[in-house]
């Protein structure tokens, strides 16, 4: 190992430093005048030194206020994606509302396009026969047509690709492009914007009947009793399985795979 050079002593630091004009005044500098500084000169320069400071101190203070603000904001975002704003929709050819909770949603993919999404599909909408892949991944997709006019309003995802699949996902396969619906904000009791945490998991808003049974998935009274027609013949409200059998496939007691077509209202 070579020996290391011995350590050069650091230059030391003159006594003071060099005085300088431009910097303002401190305790231990306190303003010096040139000989020869009028009075009038010496004035005009310390308002000119109240001025700088005053500046300073506004500046400041509008820095700290959008700070401030800033974090306002982005605490109002993470909540508002935690828990996002309702709208209904509304076809806009015909009018017929075409459900009572939707999300407004951006695609991952491209931002610039405006949707809306929900969960659980109304008796209102219908999907139209025919799947294909969407243009922007590789998810399956059929349309969604109004029940009233027919006139096609968005589309369902019917298989999701691995990266959606897998992505973080608020669990809608029902999306309507913004330029076929109308949404408009729902408002709560007290004229604020509904929150989607004040919907009811399986999507009906009525209150149950007393002795209904209880529903598997959400435990709650069953609500729009829907039936498995599989081997299992399970029970669940239409909201609870409808949304299995998007997210998952399957029945959620038994495994047994499950689309669309074996779901039957009774
Ligand atoms: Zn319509
Ligand atoms: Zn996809
Ligand atoms: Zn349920
Ligand atoms: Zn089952």
């Amino acid at each position: 190992m070579p020996a290391e050079d011995p350590p050069t002593p650091a230059e030391a630091p003159p006594d003071e430093a060099p005085p300088d004009d431009e910097a303002p005044p401190t305790a231990e500098r306190p303003v010096t005048f040139a000989q020869g500084t009028s009075w009038t000169q010496a004035v005009a320069m310390f308002e000119a030194n109240v001025a700088r400071t005053r500046e300073a101190l506004r500046q400041r203070e509008a820095l700290l206020d959008e700070l401030e603000e800033a974090a306002e904001d982005a605490e109002e975002d993470a909540f508002s994606d935690a828990d996002p704003e309702v709208y209904t929709l509304a076809c806009a050819a015909c009018e017929r509302q075409l459900s009572r909770r939707a999300q407004s949603v951006s695609l991952v993919a491209e931002a610039a396009t405006k949707l809306y999404s929900t969960d659980i599909p109304s008796a209102d909408i219908r999907e139209v026969a025919g799947e294909r892949t969407i243009d922007t991944c590789e998810c399956r997709i059929c349309s969604v047509q109004c029940g009233a006019c027919d006139a096609v309003c968005g589309y369902h995802v019917v298989r999701p690709c691995s990266p959606c699949g897998q992505s973080e996902h608020n669990g809608h396969f029902w999306l309507f492009h913004a330029e076929n619906v109308v949404g408009t904000q729902r408002l709560d009791a007290e004229d604020e914007p509904m929150r989607w945490s004040a919907l009811p998991y399986n999507g009906v808003e009525e209150a149950p009947a007393e002795e209904a049974d209880l529903c598997p998935v959400c435990a709650a009274p069953i609500m729009e009793r829907t039936r498995v027609l599989a081997a299992c013949r399970h029970e669940f409200c239409f909201g609870c399985i409808s949304r299995e059998v998007d997210a998952r496939g399957r029945c959620p007691l038994d495994r047994l795979r499950l689309d669309r077509s074996m779901l039957e209202r009774i």
